[in-house]
């Protein structure tokens, strides 16, 4: 992997540690000299990402739609910065430059920017690796509802694998790095298809 998009929140959320695993990645990133991709933020987890990279000298990648620069106040010291006119066409740049994808403890956004990827990801659309850094179990119940929705025959087991979870950056990016996509099969269980 030469580039990586985090999809993380713009608050900083009240355990320290999440805060934490947010510059360890980043810092991470930049010394395996992989580009940081992520959403132009100065704040919250996704400002600590991009500090970490920063501070070890890496490539930050930074993308804002025009109307969000001021809310969600952008960096200004990134490597580069894309504006986009629309959340779509930030959201497609994002796909467009990253070749994996890690997820951190974040809010609608963040839940957003994840499923929209493992949407496309089951509909054969890419095969990138996608994992989420599930520091202090932030994220257990989550995984516990996706396995509900396979239980209950709306999502294929496959396809929930293609979801790597770690609760260390190092093994996310091992588990990224050795995953093997899988062959797309129809998505939808039902006779009628
Ligand atoms: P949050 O997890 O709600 O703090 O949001 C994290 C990031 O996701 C922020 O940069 C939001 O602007 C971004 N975001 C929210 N909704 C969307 C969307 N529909 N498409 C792309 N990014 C989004």
């Amino acid at each position: 992997m030469k580039s990586i998009v985090v999809f993380c929140g713009s608050s900083d959320g009240n355990d320290p540690d999440i805060l934490e695993a947010g510059y360890h990645l980043g810092r991470t990133l930049a010394e395996r000299n992989i580009t940081l991709v992520y959403g132009a933020a100065k704040i919250g987890v996704m400002g600590k990402v991009a500090q970490g990279a920063l501070d070890a000298n890496g490539t930050v990648i930074g993308v804002i739609p025009d109307f969000l620069k001021v809310k969600e106040v952008f960096h200004s010291g990134l490597t580069e910065l894309i504006i986009t006119e629309n959340m779509h066409q930030r959201k497609l740049k994002m796909h467009e430059l990253s070749d994996g994808v890690i997820t951190l403890p974040g809010g609608y956004g963040t839940l957003e920017e994840l499923f929209e990827m493992t949407t496309w990801g089951q509909l054969g659309l890419h095969q990138k690796p996608m994992g989420i850094l599930n520091t202090n179990g932030f994220y257990d119940s989550l995984l516990e509802m996706l396995q509900k929705m396979v239980d209950q025959d709306f999502l294929k087991q496959d396809n929930l694998e293609m979801l790597l979870t770690a609760a260390s950056v190092e093994d996310l990016l091992s588990k990224m790095d050795a995953y093997q996509p899988l062959p797309i099969p129809k998505w939808i269980q039902s006779d009628q298809v």
